[in-house]
């Protein structure tokens, strides 16, 4: 059976395909200019220059053990019947600055993280050791000094990068910076991103639904993808279908965000004023894109900031963000050309679907791993309304602007959705 599709409507002559909108989009939009941020803020950010160590790390020679530090050569011999007695001279605690020397045939009791004393090279683990009084009896010979001993640089000498710029600050990133004594990093910050809804017919969640009334999801699905993808976001008031007010509503988003995204009324319908406002703000152009779903959109910079302007349908709006503007706001944030789109695996279809001549399609499917590699199945109803479907996806599975028609088994690029599906790749 032929996945369900909307029906075939004629293409309006000014369609931009795919590439060429998301070209012309990019090539207008730079990385947010470079800010020192705290290494609290730092997660998520893209470094915006190589990071060398200020210092060596470990900084000194310290015990990986709680145990004994010696002489590695003292111990020469030492078996389990026959231990070596070692005179215990002093203690060494993780912080502890002025140490003890460690003479011939003597040991200071070290633990975890405490500097080597000096004269000692090796540390005896305390499970590989008995005490009598101030007398350490050594049982098993730890093979030849060194052992246990973690050196001064030995993870990173200092004057090495150990970040390079473009890397985007993980977890281990950051616990890198910290522990070569960085306290700041020069990044490209993430981008605020103000999220406006326009439509009379919407309403908050939790609010009662009168006649002819929708959730307003969009900006919370906006917001959230936003976030998802690294931004800062924020929801501004929903604002309703009258000029004056989205005069206004786009003119506060643009002074606050560093990119505004707004939905609905991109399109031509009879309230669709959004396009009209936003060309008087700035030079915001309508757009329509060869693709389905998401055809109406804008894009341009309002009062100076980027404004992305997504069509009102849910999922026209969620495909126009993972596809045109996710990678918009990667640009922003600082990442690399070949790290702006999210990846693509290979799968087979498991049934035919059709799609619009002249524009192409991203088709919401769920992956599985069959005998012969990946199969993506349609997740349902592909209507532009349609969440649900949208909800089941994996991914979206993208049918060329020249294809009309798949037949089942053919290979198909998906999109990947899901940040924990690493696996399939
Ligand atoms: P529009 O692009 O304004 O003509 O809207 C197209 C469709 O999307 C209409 O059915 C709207 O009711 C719906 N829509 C617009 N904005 C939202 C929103 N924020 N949340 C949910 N649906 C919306
Ligand atoms: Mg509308």
């Amino acid at each position: 059976m032929t996945a369900a599709f909307p029906p075939d409507r004629p293409n309006p002559p000014d369609l931009v395909p795919f590439a060429e909108a998301r070209a012309a989009v990019l090539e207008r939009l730079e990385p947010l200019p470079v800010r020192e941020v705290g290494l609290a803020d730092a997660l998520g950010c893209v470094l915006a220059a190589d990071v060398a160590a200020a210092e060596d790390l470990p900084p000194f020679a310290n015990s990986a053990m709680d145990g004994f530090a010696v002489r590695g050569a003292d111990l020469a011999g030492a078996v389990e019947a026959h231990p070596v007695a070692l005179k215990i001279t002093g203690e060494v605690f993780a912080g502890t600055g002025g140490l003890p020397a460690v003479e011939p045939g003597g040991a200071v009791r070290i633990m975890t993280g405490g500097a080597i004393p000096p004269g000692a090279d090796t540390v005896v683990p305390v499970e590989q050791t008995s005490v009598e009084g101030d007398t350490v009896l050594v049982h098993i010979d730890p093979e030849g000094p060194g052992r246990f001993v973690r050196e001064a640089g030995e993870d990173v000498r200092r004057g090495t990068v150990v970040l390079e710029r473009g890397r985007v600050l993980d977890p281990a990133a950051v616990g890198m910076l910290a522990s070569v004594g960085a306290r700041t990093a020069a990044v490209h910050p993430r981008p605020r991103v103000m999220v406006v809804s326009t439509g009379d017919e919407l309403v908050d969640p939790g609010d009662p639904l009168g006649p002819g009334q929708i959730r307003d999801s969009n900006s919370w699905l906006l917001v959230a993808q936003s976030r998802a993808a690294g931004a800062d976001a924020m929801r501004c008031d929903k604002l309703r279908d009258d000029p004056v007010a989205l005069r206004r509503g786009f003119a506060m988003a643009a002074a606050d965000g560093d990119l505004v995204l707004t939905s609905g009324g991109v399109s031509v319908g009879d309230r669709d004023y959004t396009r009209q406002v936003l060309a008087e703000l700035g030079d915001v152009r309508g757009l329509r894109v060869a693709m389905q779903p998401g055809m109406p959109q804008a894009f341009g910079f309002a009062a100076g900031t980027p404004l992305y302007g997504l069509p009102g349908n849910p999922v026209s709006c969620f495909v126009v963000f993972e596809t045109l503007v996710r990678p918009a706001l990667r640009r922003l944030a600082g990442h690399p050309d070949d790290r702006l789109d999210r990846p693509r695996v290979v799968a087979r279809l498991a049934g035919p679907v059709r799609s619009p001549e002249g524009k192409v399609s991203f088709l919401r499917v769920r992956l599985e791993v069959g005998d012969d590699g990946l199969v993506a199945s349609i997740t349902g109803n592909q209507g532009s309304g349609v969440l649900s479907s949208c909800v089941a996806a994996d991914g979206l599975a993208v049918v060329p602007a020249e294809r009309r028609e798949l037949p089942a088994g053919s290979p198909v690029q998906v999109v990947l959705l899901r940040e924990d599906m690493a696996w399939v790749s």
